[in-house]
């Protein structure tokens, strides 16, 4: 069965990047009945601090990618890296190597003056018939790994297609170092291994990696995942994301008011397809999800299409939840709710044209401040033929029936009476109750606020 992994190295945030291939992780497990493993990759001592973790935890749980198994860390595995590198040393698929960093330097120097691509030259490789120098005092040795001398290295990509490189092309790896801790490509194959992981999918930042995982793994007598390497991710400018010019922390979406399904249905658009559909439910999404479909070209990150989605969901959602999420933003903003409409029905009206629940907090702002409408806009709007109207208006409004179609009408028959237009009167009302020109349809407005709110704002213009 199915068996994926996402495998961050905690770097202070999840980054969109990470989140996308988490999401294309997870969805195959749960498309094929899998098993989605979450390994943090926390060798990086300086960078893995507790906060750096729990930032890519904070992230995965924000966007609902639950992982089934782990998290496993590889700082609590080092005992089991130390038992394989010592099952290697037994059985010869690696080799104490005590060429001091100077000796390595300079072989490394003649090779290039000799036009040849650096690699280890193999001083201290156990080969058959081969006397192997005394060992110095005093020197720790690092452990490489016995690579391969001839052949190749070969995977049916299941992004890129058939990928093939020469065994001569590669080193003898440095699998521990001279304290023992044990490196990189090494962790990562034993950890694929004993996590019996069947699927790698990942950037394409790490298609150098996998002929060295690969040739570890064989030499563990492993069997081999598939490896697929999704493209990296461009900002609008074709450059790949990066911290200065984008915000590439997905928590930076939270804060600028995403919902998590948006940002979820639009990561799953970065890379992967499902004939036109733009708009898909995570169910969707798992019920459709196939690594066939990913693509070999890289996707751009499109702000603008994003809001759009956000958008989308943001109608979709539920006004209650909405709510709770707006709440704390108004209330920095100086928002009060008391004698003032249910915060769910102001949403409900604004929500149609915002894009972000940012957004949205600023529009139902309207309903929760003092109006303070500038008064020499009040008295360019209340001319002397629409006070009258005005006045009118206000008698009306302490005894019309307090629904949509009574306020409607009430507010027609005023415009008949006084010959006026509709923005004549609707002005001076949005500037009197709201301090603003732009509101949603004044009725709405009106019949939101309530009879004793608008009766007091409408009277305190005219005394
Ligand atoms: N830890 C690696 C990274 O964050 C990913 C390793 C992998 O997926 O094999 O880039």
């Amino acid at each position: 069965t199915v068996r994926t992994r996402f495998a961050p190295s905690p770097t202070g945030y999840l980054h969109v990047g990470g989140a996308r291939t988490a999401l294309f992780c997870w969805a195959f497990a749960r498309n094929t009945g899998g098993t989605f493993v979450l390994r943090i990759e926390d060798t990086d001592l300086e960078r893995s601090t507790p906060e750096a973790v729990q930032a890519i935890l904070d992230g995965m749980n924000w966007l609902g990618l639950q992982h089934d198994e782990g998290p496993f860390y590889q700082m609590q595995r080092m005992d089991r890296y130390r038992e394989v590198l010592g099952q290697m040393l037994e059985k010869g698929t690696a080799y104490h190597c005590y060429s001091s960093p100077e000796e390595v330097e300079a072989m490394r120097e003649r090779q290039r003056a000799a036009g040849e691509k650096p690699r280890y030259d193999g001083t201290w490789r156990p080969d058959a018939g081969k006397t192997l120098p005394a060992i110095p005092a005093d020197r720790k040795p690092v452990i490489r790994f016995k690579n391969p001398l001839d052949g190749e290295v070969s995977w049916n990509d299941v992004v890129k297609g058939n990928i093939t490189i020469g065994n001569r092309e590669l080193d003898d790896l440095v699998i521990a170092r001279p304290d023992g801790t044990p490196t990189y490509n090494f962790c990562v194959a034993v950890d694929d291994w004993d996590m019996q992981i069947t699927h790698v999918i990942r950037g394409d930042d790490h298609v150098n990696n996998t002929p060295r995982q690969i040739n570890i793994l064989n030499a563990l007598g492993a069997s081999l995942p598939l490896y697929g390497h999704v493209p990296m991710i461009l900002g609008t400018d074709g450059q790949k994301l990066s911290k200065r010019r984008n915000d590439v922390s997905v928590m930076d979406y939270l804060v600028k008011g995403y919902l998590p399904e948006a940002m979820l249905n639009y990561l799953a658009r970065l890379g992967w397809s499902h004939g036109d559909d733009e708009v898909f439910t995570m169910e969707q999404m798992c019920s459709w999800f196939d690594l066939s479909h990913l693509s070999i070209s890289p996707a751009q990150f499109n702000p603008e299409k994003l809001d759009w989605v956000n958008n989308h969901y943001i109608k979709a959602a539920d006004n209650n939840r909405l709510a709770e999420l707006v709440r704390d933003n108004m209330l920095k903003d100086g928002a009060v709710f008391e004698n003032a409409p249910a915060l769910p029905a102001v949403i409900a009206l604004m929500k149609e044209r915002t894009n972000t629940t940012v957004e949205l907090a600023q529009a139902a702002m309207l309903f929760y401040r003092q109006p303070a409408a500038d008064v020499d806009l009040l008295k360019q709007h209340i001319t002397d033929a629409v006070a009258p109207a005005l006045a009118h208006y206000t008698e009306q409004i302490a005894s019309v029936e307090w629904n949509k179609a009574a306020l409607s009408a009430m507010m027609k028959e005023t415009l008949a009476k006084f010959t006026l237009k509709m923005p004549q009167l609707a002005m001076p009302l949005r500037l009197l109750l709201t301090g603003q020109l732009q509101t949603p349809s004044i009725d709405a407005v009106v019949e939101l606020f309530g009879r004793e709110v608008v009766l007091s704002r409408l009277k305190k213009y005219s005394s």
